[in-house]
Formats: structure tokens, sequence, C-alpha cells
């Protein structure tokens, strides 16, 4: 865990949050500003910056991101969805640790998240 990460704290419930789905590699909660009716991001526990160190530091816990979305889309919409990871700033990354939108619920267009 690392002290100043917002996700981190979601994370270890130090932050409310609205989780949605939990387990020993993952956490699922809704995004604070959804863009569509379902918005979820889902998190590694790892604290790793972005999709990449996910996929080189805690692969079980990537594995374990994509299953607990497609989870999410099973239970929320019709098991379609679209898996957005905005990795640096110019791609509009906010936050530094790992993150997956999980965006569906309607059409979706090119939209990014
Ligand atoms: P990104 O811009 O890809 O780094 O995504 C960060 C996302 O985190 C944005 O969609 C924000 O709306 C969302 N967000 C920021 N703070 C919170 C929070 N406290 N709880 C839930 N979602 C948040």
């Amino acid at each position: 865990m690392s002290d100043d990460c917002l996700f981190c704290k979601i994370a270890a419930h130090e932050i409310p949050a609205e989780i949605v789905l939990e387990n020993d590699h993952v956490v699922a909660f809704r995004d604070i500003a959804p863009k569509a009716p379902v918005h979820v991001l889902v998190i590694p526990r790892a604290h790793v910056a972005n999709v990449a160190e996910a996929a080189a530091q805690a692969p079980d816990q990537l594995a374990a991101m994509a299953a607990a979305a497609q989870q999410i889309a099973d239970d929320e919409c019709g098991g379609q969805f679209r898996w957005i990871f905005n990795t640096g700033e110019r791609a509009g990354q906010s936050v530094f640790h790992a993150h997956g939108h999980v965006i569906g619920g309607r059409d979706l267009d090119w939209n990014p998240a």
C-alpha cells in the first residue's frame, strides 16, 4: 500500500466508496463521476501505477481484474462492456494506481472515459 494513494485507501476501506466486488486480488467500486449507467473501477490490491506494471508485477491480480470486470458486466449489463485503461496524463490518467474502467449499460460509441 502507498500511503498517499487514493485507491489504496479505498481498497483498505479508509475512504468510502460504493464497493461492488472485492476478493484477495481486486477491489471494484463505482466511479464517482459515472460516464454510463454502469461505470465501475476495478483495481488490483497491489499498488502499481498502470496496467503494464500490473502485468509485470502482479499478473495474477491482472487476471483477477479481467474476471471481476466480466462478473460485474454479467451482473449489471448483460455481460457486454468496454474496459478502458488510461495510461499516462496525456491519455487522461488522473489516478496513478492501475484501474480498469468497466463501462456499460448503454450503446457505446467512441466516447473515452
Ligand atoms: P483516470 O482518469 O483514468 O485516472 O480515472 C480515474 C477515475 O477515478 C475518474 O473516472 C474519477 O471519476 C474516479 N474517481 C476519482 N476519485 C474517486 C473516488 N473517491 N471514488 C470513486 N471514483 C473516483
